[in-house]
């Protein structure tokens, strides 16, 4: 029922007397108790880091990323048991669990390829006989401070790759949803990673606190709300660490009258509904461009009546409960405010919910949403739909860009210039043509911008490599080789 931590290689119980409920949100029951780790914990877990830095730095790379290879195979062997693990801490379905979990496989994937991706530069002869290159070395101790809502996915977008690029990691699962990581953890000790190569403590915002004072932890990447975004990259900056510190959203989705209706509504219909809208890519406002919008707006009612809420572990499910009673009261209460500041309800299927304890809150559906008020510009994080019209497509673009956030937008459209005009307007970094969550592969690189992300480099892909190393220059001359000799003296003879 405790979840443990796994510091120095070994999976311990902690010593605290704190410890914060886990729940089933398809029924309210506890099942697990998260330990706030105490500050002993974590020193000894950066302790173990920092030893373990200094021997897997000069690890060949082609070698650090063994374990990974073999972790890649333990987590498809276990996709379904892990599924089933996170649906019953987090309440998403079962295929939304596998989706999730496959996504953290993808990363490690990708993590594999750090010998050819963490290569450097080469250049001869910059000056007379003088040769340079380049080579991007690990820093020492990360860590992660993980969101509840992809328990193991968001995790695996950092610490594969620190950890292949030669650094050592702490991980901090959220104290919502530890079970996941506590399992994906018993798989991690099987690969063959070096003691304090990869570590897990449990907690929550004191644990925060002592990983962002820390002097012996280098960089902190952190994913969450904005308000914690701020705080952990106004600290962690402040006490001279690299920070990454991804934030939350609100997300637009337009479409125009050029679009494919049925196929497009479907689309963003799923991109608002799917995880019960916890998702930082989820749609939250569809507006229509002209004649488009009753379309929408008749399609979208349409979509919504077909959800089916229940227990992620139910077959016909297609939408389970959200995370908390507390999430429930807020979002039910953020319905009331729209609808105070004029929204009507055109669909709200909160009736058709399970009975009992659970955490439900129903499809809802709000119309005649309009910029400035809570529907437009806070993030719900549930599965309300807010309904917008506009007269054209730069009234949409201007609505985007006066949201504080900027995480990703979406049009739907056939016309490739309208869609065009769309992608090099809009602030969000993460953009989608037809799509409604383009959530970019483990390849390409990950952030929003804005309020969405603090920091200078995003998260996986390349970008990670820029992140977890530092570049270092060598300019390398042999004395043997005088100004003025041939380097090769055959060579014309050739
Ligand atoms: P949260 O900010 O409540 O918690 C995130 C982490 O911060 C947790 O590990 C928690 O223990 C810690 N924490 C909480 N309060 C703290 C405090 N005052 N000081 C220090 N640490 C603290 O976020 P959440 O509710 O778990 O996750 C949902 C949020 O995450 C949403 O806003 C969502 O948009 C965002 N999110 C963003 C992305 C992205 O890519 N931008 C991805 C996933 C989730």
């Amino acid at each position: 029922m405790k979840v443990q931590n796994y510091i120095n290689g070994k999976f311990q119980a902690s010593n605290t007397t704190q410890f914060f409920d886990v729940h089933d949100p398809s029924n309210g029951t506890i099942i697990a108790k998260t330990p706030l780790s105490t500050q002993v914990e974590l020193d000894e877990a950066v302790a173990s880091a920092k030893k373990a830095f200094h021997m897997w730095r000069s690890t060949p790379a082609v070698d650090r990323v063994q374990p990974l290879y073999r972790l890649k195979s333990l987590l498809e062997r276990d996709s379904d048991l892990i599924s089933e693990i996170l649906v019953k801490e987090h309440g998403k379905t079962f295929s939304e669990a596998k989706g999730d979990l496959l996504r953290g496989i993808q990363m490690c994937e990708v993590a594999c390829g750090i010998p050819t991706l963490q290569m450097g530069k080469f250049s001869n002869n910059v000056a007379r006989g003088i040769d340079s290159y380049s080579m991007r070395r690990p820093l020492g101790v990360f860590a992660g401070i993980n969101p509840f809502n992809f328990p193991a996915m968001v995790p695996f977008w950092f610490w594969p790759f620190a950890v292949a690029t030669g650094n050592t990691f702490i991980l901090k699962p959220s104290e919502r949803v530890p079970m996941t990581q506590e399992y994906i953890f018993k798989l991690i000790d099987e690969c063959g990673f070096p003691p304090g190569v990869i570590s897990m403590i449990n907690g929550g915002k004191e644990l925060v606190e002592g990983i962002l004072n820390h002097p012996d932890i280098v960089g902190v990447s952190f994913v969450g709300s904005t308000e914690v975004a701020k705080i952990v990259y106004d600290k962690g900056r402040a006490n001279r660490k690299r920070v990454q510190a991804l934030g939350g959203a609100k997300n637009f989705l337009v479409m125009t009258e050029n679009a494919s209706i049925e196929k497009s509504v479907r689309a963003m219909v799923d991109s608002c509904y799917g995880c019960a809208g916890e998702r930082c890519l989820a749609g939250s406002v569809l507006v229509g461009v002209g004649k488009s919008y009753e379309n929408l707006k008749e399609e979208v009612i349409r979509n919504a009546k077909s959800v089916i809420v229940g227990s992620g572990l139910e077959k016909e499910t297609t939408m389970g409960p959200v995370i908390s009673k507390a999430a429930m009261d807020r979002i039910n209460n953020d319905i009331e405010m729209a609808i105070s500041e004029g929204a009507s309800i055109v669909y709200d299927g909160r009736d058709k919910v399970p009975e009992g304890e659970g955490f439900y809150v129903g499809p809802v559906v709000l119309d005649n949403i309009k910029p400035g008020t809570l529907m437009a510009t806070k993030e719900i994080f549930g599965p309300v739909i807010g309904l917008m019209k506009v007269d054209q497509l730069a009234e949409a673009i201007d609505l985007i860009n006066s949201s504080s956030y900027a995480n990703t937008c979406s049009i739907f459209s056939n016309d490739g210039m309208e869609a065009q005009q769309f992608i090099d307007s809009v602030h969000p970094s993460m953009v989608g043509v037809n799509l409604g969550v383009p959530a970019p592969m483990a390849f390409f690189s990950f952030g929003g911008s804005k309020e969405s992300f603090f920091g200078d480099v995003k998260v996986h892909g390349q970008s990670s490599i820029e992140f977890f190393t530092e570049e270092h220059t060598v300019m390398q001359r042999w004395f043997n080789l005088d100004d003025n000799q041939q380097l090769n003296p055959h060579w014309d003879q050739k």
